[in-house]
């Protein structure tokens, strides 16, 4: 084969991969659009009781309100820790309804999970928008496509905790302080993970330990915190084209 038609396949492929791995379209907010101390905690893969009701008494403690991603399917097991969460004023946002690592999935099998969880998140709660997060953070080209369609917006983040990988209280506190701190990161967005999406059972004291410490340490620095719906209309987005992408004619 002529190094020519190697080249131009190869970079066929490298365009293929990199429209499916970052879809040039689609808002997709990783951060608060602010310069002050503000941030924005985030809890992903609950509801998870016992420990999504303990880190809602450290919450409670601090007077500090916070954004829950939850899983339909565990909104339909633990309505009564929905409930509370409303109750107690933190907002509610879309994780997917079974948390499959949905940019691998067809577009109407993605937009099944997110109406799926959006229909059960609407029967605990009356809200004007329903934040979405995809599970793994996977904005790839279906989820991009079908969100575009929605006209939604995807909400990562820009503090990873990892405390998927480690319950440590000390290494998760570290490292959310360590990013949330330097002064590049004002308005940030944390994710911390009141459940596991591998297993229901998995202990989240780690994370609720950690969670009252980076908040004393965070108030001490004149921190406020926020809900994603507080900040909603002023959040920048990283990627800012509109939900146009010629040929796909996304409405
Ligand atoms: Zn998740």
């Amino acid at each position: 084969m002529s190094p020519i038609i190697i080249t131009v396949m190869g970079l066929g492929a490298a365009t293929l991969l990199w429209l499916f791995f970052r879809p040039p379209f689609g808002k997709n907010i990783v951060r608060l659009n602010t310069d002050k101390r503000i941030v924005a905690l985030t809890y992903d893969d609950g509801p998870s009781p016992p420990y999504t009701d303990q880190l809602l008494d450290v919450l409670a403690k601090h007077n500090v309100k916070a954004t829950f991603f939850m899983i339909g399917k565990r909104i339909e097991r633990h309505p009564e820790t929905v409930n509370r969460v409303i109750a107690e004023g933190h907002q509610i946002g879309n994780h997917s309804y079974s948390h499959p690592v949905l940019g691998f999935l067809p577009p109407f099998y993605v937009q099944r999970q997110i109406e799926r969880t959006d229909d059960l998140i609407r029967q605990h709660a009356v809200v004007e928008e329903i934040v979405f997060r995809a599970p793994m953070l996977t904005r790839f080209l279906p989820v991009a496509y079908v969100l575009a369609k929605l006209d939604r917006t995807h909400i990562s983040c820009n503090v990873w905790s990892w405390d998927w990988t480690t319950q440590n209280p000390d290494k998760i506190t570290e490292t959310v302080l360590k990013k949330t701190l330097s002064s590049t990161r004002a308005g940030s967005i944390i994710v911390l993970h009141d459940g596991k999406a591998e297993n229901k059972n998995a202990n989240r004291s780690g994370t609720i330990e950690a969670t009252d410490r980076i908040i004393t340490a965070l108030k001490r620095d004149g921190y406020q915190f926020v809900r994603l719906s507080d900040v909603r209309k002023t959040a920048i987005s990283n990627q800012q084209s509109a939900g146009r992408f010629g040929f796909m004619k996304i409405k």
